[in-house]
């Protein structure tokens, strides 16, 4: 393979050479099963309690609080169907209202798709022209249905697409205020932006190991009440919402992954802004009609979401080989519908809206290397279509 600049780091990230060292040994010598009483299920079940409280440790939560699923796909499917299915229980037929922003992942708004012929509504938060909520309609709209006791708000941390930052803790306020549950899928969050589950009136928070330099197949759901949310699988060994033998081998990767987060990402993250600035600056002053996606102030400092005037995304990103972009989010490539979150944004351009994601290994070279080549190219479908024109 020649040269490639990876920026698709919110899509996936590679495994930090750390992490997988960590991991190796629970898939040689240290295979136990943690659900096992010998000595082997012992040092197994120590390694899953040490990654628990790696994990708790990001959030500030206890360790106790924390379970592991298979992905943060699995985890929202949890917490929204589990708790659906206890709101019945004690509520009968009496609807659940579960608020959400009209930008969440897939993992949310398909999931909700699917349990539509159940009994709930979902009413959404819009966001403005900018990515931003305004937080008065949310306490407008917890406050004047009376929801206490009968709600969930789920409102995603970061957007995975234009890296807009929600403020988590003006939102555990109202829900609080309002007696309502909240969960938010910090998936793009972890690592990036404090998060203490107290503060903040988390009452569930979804994350994800391959965000974040782990491995794939890991997730983690951190709980306030286990009480609150039904178990949607049964029969396993172990006392998770996941039930299935753990995975050690992941969970030890999380664990480790949280622990480097939590030790380097101060820095990290000044770092990565100052690349990801640099790369807005030599695309604005390489190109003409380019327009930022979602608000500069509350972003991802990883994140770069770009309209380039009369680009299609398909035609970049595939025609690049040794720079890896994304149009929309990875979720949604290989479908020609424009992205949900460039369409509530209200610009007119959602077909041409381009995602950057740098991360722990993105150099100051690979920025110039990959606004250059984007130039280029740009210049080049630009120069073909105007050709076009004059014939
Ligand atoms: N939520 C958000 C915000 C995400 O960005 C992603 C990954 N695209 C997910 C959930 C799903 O994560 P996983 O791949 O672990 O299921």
């Amino acid at each position: 393979m020649g040269k490639i600049i990876y920026l698709d780091y919110h899509s996936s990230t590679p495994v930090d050479k750390r992490v997988a060292k960590a991991m190796e040994p629970f898939f040689f010598e240290r295979f136990g099963n943690p659900a096992s009483v010998h000595t082997m299920g012992e040092d197994a079940t120590q390694a899953v309690e040490k990654a628990r409280e790696q994990v708790a440790s990001i959030i500030k939560a206890e360790p106790e609080q924390i379970y592991f699923t298979g992905s943060a796909t699995e985890a929202n499917n949890i917490v929204l169907r589990g708790r659906l299915a206890k709101h019945r229980e004690s509520h009968g037929n009496c609807a659940m209202v579960i608020v959400t922003t009209n930008t969440e992942h897939p993992s949310i708004y398909k999931t909700l798709e699917y349990m539509s012929n159940r009994s709930f509504c979902n009413p959404q938060i819009r966001i403005d022209q900018n990515g931003e909520l305004n937080l008065d309609d949310l306490d407008k709209l917890l406050g004047n249905h009376f929801l206490e006791n009968k709600a969930l708000v789920s409102i995603i941390a970061a957007n995975n697409e234009i890296g807009t930052i929600h403020d988590l803790k003006a939102i555990g306020e109202i829900c609080k205020k309002n007696y309502v549950l909240f969960h938010t899928d910090a998936t793009q969050a972890i690592g990036k932006v404090d998060i203490d589950v107290n503060e903040m009136n988390i009452f569930a928070l979804t994350m994800s190991a391959h965000k974040i330099y782990g491995p794939k197949g890991i997730g983690a759901l951190y709980v306030k009440d286990p009480d609150l949310i039904e178990p949607l699988i049964h029969g396993g060994y172990q006392n998770t919402f996941s039930s299935g033998t753990q995975n050690v081998p992941g969970i030890v990767g999380l664990g480790k992954a949280c622990e480097i987060l939590q030790k380097e990402d101060h820095e990290e993250n000044k770092r990565i802004a100052g690349l990801r600035d640099l790369l807005w600056q030599q695309l604005q002053a390489g190109l003409p009609d380019v327009f930022i996606n979602g608000t500069m102030k509350k972003r991802l400092p990883n994140n770069l979401n770009v309209t380039i005037e009369g680009i299609e995304a398909e035609i970049l990103v595939r025609g690049m080989d040794d720079v890896i972009i994304s149009s929309g989010s990875a979720c949604k490539s290989g479908s020609l519908d424009p992205s949900h979150v460039i369409t509530a944004l209200g610009t007119s351009h959602s077909d041409c809206a381009f995602r950057f994601g740098l991360g722990r290994w993105t150099t100051k070279d690979d920025i110039i290397y990959a606004a250059n080549r984007i130039i280029e190219v740009v210049n080049g479908v630009r120069g073909d279509n105007n050709d076009e024109e004059e014939d």
